[in-house]
């Protein structure tokens, strides 16, 4: 399961060999997202400029297929991972004085741009954790969101429709929100071919991102409907590899969409029972459909169902989640952890931790054991170091157990910040 889970998120993250498809004059160069590039008489076209730190690689998978210019190019959306790896492609075409090319986006992309520039430190910060065990690997080093290669033809709206001829190619842009509010996805009539950006990536959709803004998957269900209509026999999604054959497409577009539709729809339906986001999302725990939960399309690589949840909610709600005023104005959760061990020693809390981790409640044994990390008064404390300890174990099991990429970073990276305290403790 370890090695499984290591390898589907190797092949998300574009590990695999760049490959031709369709008639030999179409490409998919891997560079964390996936680049794909048509190649016509009079030009390329490009979909997507994947992660800047990848992005040699991906010019030299792109260079080994065709020498030819670059005539235009479409941001899927304007994730790091999809509009920034521009940077070897852009210097050659100063050193061969080529044209530069149209560079085709959606006004919400445009958008992002913006707000990039404004939360640099921040978003810098959100993905060192969100990536954490590929920085690790040294991959992960910063990126500048002030350095942009700007659109020059917009999409605005919804619905909005674009359509451009190359090399006698007709080349069809659509709009629709599904992971973002700026995602374009492309249809080549004469190649059958589908690039999806990340409206399909290898496993469940990406929505709900525990750190990020708003995603959609109402909308990313509608996305799908409307490419199935296309019949395409190609899909190229934002990450992994190449989807082949009418059948495989229809498959891999038609259960995202069932996907979605039922965590929108069964989460809108408890909305209206008037029920509160505790009580919503341990039922949608319940109700997981077998048919979905295992399928292998929907693996939950890097998105996953709980997220998904949270996003279904989070179109229709605000941040009250528990329908308990308590909640309203909290008081510090130190504080009231302090009160907590006013009632009972650390010592039975730590006792009753470690019997809940015993009978297989690491969930229940980590509330527990937080009353002592969060109400302690001396770190110079034993209770403190074993509580720690069983967390930083706890923690470490869960993230084994955890197949989301994004859940799986999140987990470890406090489970590192916890050993980190407890070396500090034992050197005190
Ligand atoms: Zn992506």
């Amino acid at each position: 399961m370890v090695e499984e889970k290591a390898e589907d998120m190797r092949i998300w993250a574009g590990f695999f060999p760049g490959t031709s498809f369709a008639d030999g004059k179409c490409y998919l160069a891997p560079g964390f997202g996936n680049s794909c590039v048509f190649e016509t008489e009079e030009g390329l076209v490009v979909f997507d400029f994947p992660l800047r730190q990848l992005a040699k690689r991906t010019f030299n998978s792109v260079r080994s297929f065709t020498d030819k210019p670059i005539k235009y190019v479409i941001y899927s959306h304007g994730h790091f991972d999809h509009a920034f790896g521009y940077g070897p492609f852009l210097e050659e075409i100063k050193e061969k004085e080529w044209e530069m090319p149209e560079v085709i986006a959606h006004e919400n992309c445009i958008r992002r741009f913006e707000k990039y520039k404004t939360l640099d430190k921040y978003h810098n910060w959100l993905n060192k954790m969100q990536f954490a065990s590929i920085r690790g690997r040294g991959q992960g080093s910063v990126i500048s969101p002030h350095e942009i290669l700007q659109p020059s033809i917009i999409l605005k709206g919804n619905d909005s429709y674009y359509s451009f001829e190359l090399g006698k190619t007709e080349f069809e842009i659509y709009h629709d929100m599904g992971e973002t509010d700026d995602s374009l996805w492309l249809w080549v009539p004469e190649k059958k071919t589908l690039c999806a950006g990340d409206l399909v990536m290898a496993g469940f959709p990406n929505v709900g991102n525990p750190y990020k803004v708003q995603r959609y998957p109402n909308d990313l269900a509608l996305a799908m409907e409307k490419m199935v209509e296309k019949e395409a026999e190609l899909l190229v999604p934002g990450h992994g590899r190449l989807i082949e054959g009418k059948e495989k497409v229809n498959e891999a577009l038609s259960i995202r969409a069932e996907a979605m539709h039922f965590v929108h729809d069964e989460v809108v339906k408890r909305l209206n029972e008037g029920k509160w986001f505790e009580q919503i999302y341990h039922e949608m725990m319940e109700i997981f459909p077998k048919k979905l939960k295992n399928s292998k399309i929907l693996i939950e690589i890097y998105g996953c169902y709980r997220f998904a949840v949270h996003a279904a909610y989070r179109l229709y709600h605000g941040w009250y989640n528990s329908g308990n005023p308590t909640d309203l104005f909290p008081s510090k959760s130190g504080d009231i952890a302090k009160e907590f061990l006013k009632i009972n020693t650390k010592e039975s809390y730590l006792e009753h931790g470690k019997t809940l981790y015993d009978a297989g409640k690491k969930q229940l044994a980590l509330h527990i054991l937080d009353v002592i990390i969060n109400g302690r008064e001396d770190e110079n404390d034993i209770t403190l170091f074993e509580a720690l300890n069983l967390k930083h174990k706890i923690l470490k099991e869960k993230q084994k157990e955890e197949t989301s990429f994004i859940a799986s970073n999140i987990i470890n990276n406090n489970a590192l910040q916890i050993k980190e305290r407890i070396k500090e403790l034992k050197n005190t």
